[in-house]
């Protein structure tokens, strides 16, 4: 059997809405939309990554109540490995309100639900079934502690992590080095550096990348939006990545188009260059079309 992948981390159903602009605080603003489809930093991961072809095993938490089953759908239909996903009782499955301007840019609200119930001992389950050549993938929107154990058992049985802090949560500094790599947007890197008590390197993501792995991260890439990526695989060792140019309309879930396509190509063998140059690729296409998983490209799509 080949590499798998396992990804633990959030569900979540989004609803959409579109607005001419961000309302103010106070203010009232009369939208469109209204779609609901399924989401969460975890399952939009995995299945980026299982439409790159990757064998993804997804681990989290649903309500038991009807969003579970949209919150799952997709990851269903394309193969992922869900056995050990639980229903919570007393939660509701998770819910993401987003609000897309017409310029295209988001603003996001996330309600965990269930996903705050994704727990130590069931995420240090799951990474005990990983086998040699497994990678582990975590984002920022399961519990701190799970977090840090799951990637702490991982690195302890030798699996490559590759940790997307997104959004921030502050991690024990063993937790943000264990990554290999770690990939953040330039926010989420500032917050890194500051946390590792580096200096700021400005608005120079390539100096905060190697400023990173200076601090003892294996490897580090750091989104950049419309510019690509640059990738650190040692303080010594940074390449910019561009991305393609293309027509943006909703960038949201670009971000995990990008890191599921990502860890798909880590799994196959590609080094971290080659790797990212395929993400931006995946997180290009993703922009082109509203959404976030119902962005992603299907194996055989066209990439720009
Ligand atoms: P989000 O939170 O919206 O998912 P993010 O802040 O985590 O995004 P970004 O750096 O904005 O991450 O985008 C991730 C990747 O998606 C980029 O590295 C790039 O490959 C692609 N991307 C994002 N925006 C654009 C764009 N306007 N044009 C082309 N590619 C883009």
């Amino acid at each position: 059997m080949g590499a798998r992948l396992l990804v633990i981390g959030s569900a979540n159903v989004d609803l959409f809405a579109t607005v001419p602009r961000h309302p103010s605080p106070g203010e009232t603003l009369i939208g469109r939309g209204g779609q609901r489809s399924a989401g969460g930093k975890g399952a939009n991961q995995a299945l980026a990554a299982a439409l790159q072809g990757a064998d993804v095993t997804f681990v989290g938490a649903v309500g038991e109540d009807p969003d579970a089953q949209l919150a799952l759908a997709g990851l269903r239909e394309a193969g992922v490995d869900l056995g050990s996903v639980v229903t919570a009782p007393d939660s509701p499955t998770g819910l993401a309100i987003i609000t897309v301007s017409e310029a295209g840019e988001n603003t996001i609200v996330v309600v965990p639900g269930a996903n705050a119930q994704v727990s130590v001992e069931q995420a240090t389950a799951a990474v005990g079934q990983m086998g040699a050549g497994d990678l582990l993938l975590m984002q920022g929107e399961v519990p701190r502690e799970t977090t840090e154990a799951a990637v702490r058992a991982a690195r302890e049985a030798g699996r490559r992590v590759v940790l997307n802090v997104a959004p921030w949560m502050a991690l024990d500094h063993d937790v943000l080095t264990a990554a290999d790599p770690l990939v953040l947007n330039e926010h989420e890197a500032e917050l890194a550096a500051d946390e590792l008590g580096l200096t700021s390197q400005g608005d120079d993501p390539a100096a905060t990348a190697q400023a990173l792995c200076g601090a003892g991260t294996a490897s580090v890439v750091i989104t950049l939006g419309a510019e690509g990526a640059v990738v650190a695989a040692g303080p010594d060792e940074v390449t910019r990545v561009p991305s393609p140019r293309v027509s943006a309309v909703d960038s949201t879930g670009a971000g995990d188009a990008f890191t599921g396509a990502l860890a798909a190509r880590l799994i196959e063998g590609d080094d971290l260059v080659a790797a990212v140059r395929h993400a931006v690729r995946v997180g290009a296409y993703a922009v082109q079309h509203p959404g976030a998983q119902p962005s992603y490209p299907q194996a055989d799509a066209e990439l720009p």
